[in-house]
């Protein structure tokens, strides 16, 4: 099932990005992350939402310190986001930050980034290089004329042969475009460049309706491509949400093991029963399941029956009431106003089943 094009393992505090791994969804906090109540709390409902990695702005001395605090109140690797800064990037090491997010060839003088390189080996810290379009080394932008894929690659090999000449590989690459195209060229051509794991995202893609879409467009070509270990959409909208389109697409491309599916139909005049409420509300329900079941919600009787029964469960609806089945069984006949409440009791029992084999 987690089938990706090979790449180097790279641990992140307890967690393993790439090698045959699944792919692993990140976020990053929109908080002040040396306000450490804000950050904390938003970092808890992430964890709740399913994030397995998340990451921070480090940009001041403060933000630094507030490391140390904010990883003793979570449960997941927390990432530090640094740019140009190579003592912001030591004062994160030093607070016991699992990854730092730095390209080696900002940060100046070639003792900045020994000092770095060897804090992140003394500690077991891996380093990500995030090439992006719209800030890619002057040098290339005059080679190549105008940002491209090749431009982005050629970044990305820049900054991991400064680490390689340290003798440090614990490397994960980003090559991050709002243009989908280009991004898709420069993530498959990296995959053929060197196999550091890939952290895919589309930059700036956008709110959550538009991001969402152009996120599901891009990374979806990659995964269906064995391409990436880890990733995040980046939306314009609260982290939680990211992290639920996150694992609605892991899920399209069957890469995630412990989440639950929906399945309801788009409904149209042969329905008579109010769908649209049920499915939002088992939807809501079944984002919290960490079973790899399949609920279907369909409108009628046409099709209902037939797709009901490649589910786990299913309803399909009849005038004012459901059908319910369970792995192609009718279990009864169900009046709507207690069709979510029937349907969330099959779900947990079947989720108690799961968990008892
Ligand atoms: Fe229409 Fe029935 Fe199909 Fe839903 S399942 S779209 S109600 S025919």
């Amino acid at each position: 099932m987690f089938h990706r094009k090979d790449t180097r393992p790279v641990r992140v505090g307890d967690i393993t990005i790439g090698g045959s791994n699944e792919v692993i969804m990140q976020s990053m906090c929109t908080t002040k992350t040396a306000d450490v109540k804000a950050t904390v709390a938003e970092i808890l409902r992430l964890e709740e939402a399913g994030c397995q990695i998340v990451r921070v702005t480090v940009n001041n001395a403060e933000a630094a310190e507030a490391i140390k605090e904010i990883k003793k109140q979570i449960h997941i690797p927390l990432v530090s986001d640094i740019h140009f800064d190579h003592r912001l990037a030591l004062a994160a090491i030093k607070n016991g930050i699992d990854k730092v997010r730095i390209n080696p060839g900002n940060i100046g003088k070639r003792e900045r980034v020994e000092e770095v390189v060897r804090a992140c080996k003394e500690r077991g810290v891996p380093i990500r290089i995030g090439v992006n379009v719209g800030s890619l080394e002057k040098h290339l932008i005059d080679k190549y004329g105008y940002p491209t894929p090749e431009a982005m690659v050629e970044s990305a090999l820049y900054h991991i042969g400064i680490l390689e000449e340290l003798d440090f590989h614990d490397i994960i690459v980003s090559l991050k475009a709002s243009d989908v195209p280009m991004a898709i060229a420069a993530y498959s051509q990296a995959a053929e460049a060197f196999n550091y794991p890939l952290h895919l995202g589309i930059t700036e893609a956008g709110t959550l309706f538009s991001g969402a879409v152009k996120s599901a467009a891009g990374l979806g070509v990659l995964l269906n491509m064995g391409i990436g270990s880890t990733m995040r959409i980046s939306l314009s909208a609260d982290p939680v949400e990211e992290i639920k389109v996150a694992r609605e697409l892991l899920k399209s491309f069957g890469l995630i093991t412990n989440a639950a599916t929906l399945v309801s139909c788009p409904t149209c005049g042969r329905l008579d029963f109010d769908l649209f409420p049920v499915a939002n509300e088992i939807e809501e329900y079944l984002a919290k399941i960490k079973a790899p079941i399949r609920v279907s919600v369909l409108g009628c009787a046409v099709n209902g029956p037939g797709e009901a029964r490649e589910s786990d469960i299913g309803i399909a609806g009849g005038r004012g009431e459901g059908l319910l089945f369970r792995h192609g069984e009718v279990v009864r006949k169900v009046p709507q106003e207690q069709l979510v409440g029937a349907l969330k009791e099959e779900i947990d029992k079947l989720v108690r089943e799961y968990e008892e084999t």
